[in-house]
């Protein structure tokens, strides 16, 4: 099976993702497809796209939530991509050595010449984050825009992932997640940001900050803070996960 880097990189590049200001709008959604690989089709799906059921690979989906009912109620979107795990299984699975961690920054990649499509690493995630495109035969996920990030043509504040960039409500952050003073991690800090699923040991880079209560929701018996006994919002996204 396929190493993770040793020891672990020192620096760990991701996102921060923020509950309370994403308005589910899909823009990072549209714009992650067009930035990555975007066919014929460009941000529409690969496989029929005018068609009754549009299919395809997307390395970025945005689900909505509904909480509490009537006048209590609250919608939330939760983006869900690669978290790029510290501990990633979906690697050390990978027969072939296609999928890999980086060892300067902590992005985990495919390497799609040697990925035979056998999806053992999209088993292998509990976050749903890896898909299979069908057209290709290989699997794909986040990359955090790798090709962007790090070319020096480009002025020095657009070198962040097309999500990033794109986001109406800057609901999406990106940096350096092991350097304690960087911007995210100072965020993270302030607004108290969540590990998902950390009792499964993947130790994930990206963080979610979560919904501040409204005033609605600061009045249900719903709320997201207390909701579950066990965990608090952490629970109750973790459920929605698990679900
Ligand atoms: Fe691998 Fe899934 Fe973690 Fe991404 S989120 S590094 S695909 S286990
Ligand atoms: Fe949410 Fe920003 Fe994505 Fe829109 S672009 S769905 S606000 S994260």
């Amino acid at each position: 099976m396929t190493a993770l880097p040793d020891p672990p990189p020192a620096r760990r590049l991701g996102l921060v993702i923020d509950l309370d200001t994403c308005v589910g709008c899909q823009a990072c959604v549209v714009a992650c497809k067009e930035w990555n690989g975007g066919g014929p089709a460009g941000p529409l799906g690969d496989l029929e796209p005018w068609g009754a059921a549009p299919s395809g690979a997307w390395l970025n989906r945005v689900h909505g939530f509904e909480v509490g009912e009537g006048e209590a109620g609250r919608t939330v979107y939760f983006p869900r991509s690669c978290l790029h795990c510290e501990n990633a299984l979906c690697v050390t699975v990978c027969p072939t050595g296609a999928s890999y961690k980086r060892a300067e920054d902590g992005i985990v990649l495919v390497d799609e010449a040697k990925c035979m499509g056998c999806g053992l690493c999209a088993w292998a995630c509990p976050y749903g984050a890896r898909e299979l495109d069908r057209p290709s035969g290989v699997m794909k996920k986040c990359t955090l825009c790798v090709d962007r990030i790090g070319d020096e043509r480009l002025p020095a504040a657009e070198r962040e992932p097309a999500c990033v960039a794109t986001c109406p409500a800057r609901a999406r952050h990106f940096g350096d997640l092991a350097d304690p003073d960087s911007a995210v991690s100072r965020l993270v800090a302030e607004r108290g940001g969540v590990e998902l699923l950390a009792e499964l040991g993947y130790r994930p880079t990206n963080r979610y900050l979560p919904p501040r209560p409204g005033r609605r929701l600061a009045a249900s018996a719903e709320r997201l803070e207390d909701a579950p006994a066990e965990g608090g919002f952490l629970g109750w996204l973790d459920r929605l996960l698990g679900g």
